[in-house]
C-alpha cells in the first residue's frame, strides 16, 4: 500500500467545536441571566438558515453583541451554546432574509443594504473558509439547533403552541405537558471496496465530473451497519459483509450526523437506482488518488476536505478496506 506518493493531512469541517456546553447549568435562570450580561457574551445570528456575518476585509465576522443583534429585529428564538475559553455563546434565530433553495449545492451571495453585513449560505461559508475555522462547529451546531426551533413550534402530540425551555435545548408543550428535545438525524456515508478498488457514485445534482461515497438516511430499527448494506444494496446492488466505521461529523444540513464507513463488497455487478444515482463506477486506488490530487485524465473530482466523503476515500487510498477491529 506504500505504492503511491503520501497524501497531506487535511481537516474534516464542522468536526472542531471548543465551546463547553455547561449542559448541567442549563435549568440555572440566575446563571443564565447573569451570563447574558457578561460583557464577553457574543451571539451567532441565522436568518432563517442564513448566518449573518460582519464584512471584515475578505471575510466575516460571526459573533455579534446583544445590542448589534437587536438590530436584526425581533428574536424569534435565542439559545446558550456554551463558553468559549469561559466567554458565553448564543446562537439567535431572527427572520429569513432569503429563501435558501435547499436542493442548491452551492447558493451565491445574496446583496444586502448594509454593506457592512456579508449574507452567504452555510455551505459557502464553510468551502470558502469565509469564517476563522473555529467558528464552524459552535456554527454547526447553532445552525441544527435553530433549524430544530423553528420547525417545532408546534407540539408533535396534541398541536399546542409550544416554549422554549433549558437555555433553549428543549420545547415543552404546556397544553399536554409532552417536552420535546432537539433532533439529529443519522446519515451513513460510505464506500464499498473490493480489492485494490472502491465503488463512488454521481447524483443529478453534483457538479459535473463529481464523484463521491453513497449515502442514505439511518432508518428506526437499524443498526449503522445494517443501513450501510442496506443502502449499498439498495443504490448500487451491490452485496456488502463486514462493515467498518472510521469516523463521524456534524453536517448541519438541516441538523445531520454523518457516519463514515468502509464496507466489504461481496458482489462485483452495479445496477444503480436511477431515482438515486445518475451514475455509479469501481475506481482503482490509484484513480483515487489522481481524484484527490486533482489529476484524474478525466478532470473527474470528489467532495473537498470539508466533507466526510473526501476523508473515506483518502483512508482507502492510504491504507486499503478499514474494518472495525471487531467487525460488524
Ligand atoms: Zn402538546
Amino acid at each position: 500500500m506504500s505504492d503511491l506518493p503520501p497524501l497531506p493531512p487535511v481537516k474534516l469541517g464542522y468536526t472542531d467545536n471548543d465551546l463547553d456546553r455547561m449542559s448541567a447549568k442549563r435549568g440555572d435562570d440566575i446563571w443564565l441571566t447573569a451570563t447574558f450580561a457578561d460583557p464577553r457574551a457574543r451571539l451567532y445570528v441565522f436568518a432563517g438558515e442564513t448566518p449573518i456575518l460582519r464584512r471584515n476585509g475578505d471575510r466575516g465576522d460571526p459573533l455579534f453583541t446583544a445590542a448589534e443583534a437587536a438590530a436584526f429585529g425581533e428574536p424569534i428564538e435565542t439559545a446558550f451554546l456554551g463558553l468559549a475559553n469561559g466567554a458565553p455563546r448564543y446562537a439567535r434565530l431572527v427572520k429569513e432574509l432569503v429563501k435558501p433553495d435547499p436542493n442548491a449545492y452551492r447558493i451565491a451571495e445574496i446583496t444586502v443594504d448594509d454593506p457592512t453585513l456579508l449574507i452567504t449560505d452555510m455551505r459557502t461559508i464553510a468551502m470558502q473558509g469565509v469564517v476563522e475555522p473555529h467558528h464552524l462547529g459552535p456554527m454547526a451546531e447553532g445552525k441544527a439547533l435553530m433549524h430544530w426551533h423553528a420547525s417545532h413550534r408546534h407540539c408533535g402530540r396534541c398541536g399546542g403552541v409550544t416554549e422554549a425551555k433549558q437555555a433553549g435545548w428543549r420545547r415543552d408543550c404546556p397544553s399536554c405537558g409532552a417536552q420535546n428535545f432537539p433532533r439529529t438525524d443519522p446519515v451513513v456515508i460510505m464506500l464499498p471496496v473490493d480489492g485494490d478498488r472502491c465503488l463512488m457514485g454521481r447524483q443529478r445534482r453534483f457538479p459535473p465530473g463529481m464523484y463521491s461515497a453513497l449515502a442514505g438516511f439511518l432508518e428506526p430499527g437499524e443498526t449503522v451497519a445494517d443501513a450501510v448494506r442496506r443502502e449499498i444494496m439498495e443504490e448500487a446492488g451491490i452485496k456488502v459483509g463486514r462493515v467498518g466505521y472510521l469516523f463521524d461529523q456534524p453536517w448541519p444540513y438541516p441538523a445531520s450526523l454523518m457516519i463514515g464507513c468502509h464496507a466489504e463488497a461481496l458482489s462485483r455487478d452495479i445496477e444503480i437506482d436511477t431515482e438515486e444515482l445518475e451514475d455509479a463506477r469501481w475506481f482503482t486506488r490509484e484513480e483515487c488518488w489522481q481524484i484527490l490530487t486533482r489529476q484524474h485524465p478525466e478532470r473527474l473530482s470528489c467532495p473537498p476536505p470539508l466533507a466526510i466523503a473526501h476523508h473515506l476515500i483518502r483512508s482507502f487510498v492510504n491504507g486499503g478496506l478499514r474494518l472495525s477491529p471487531d467487525g460488524f
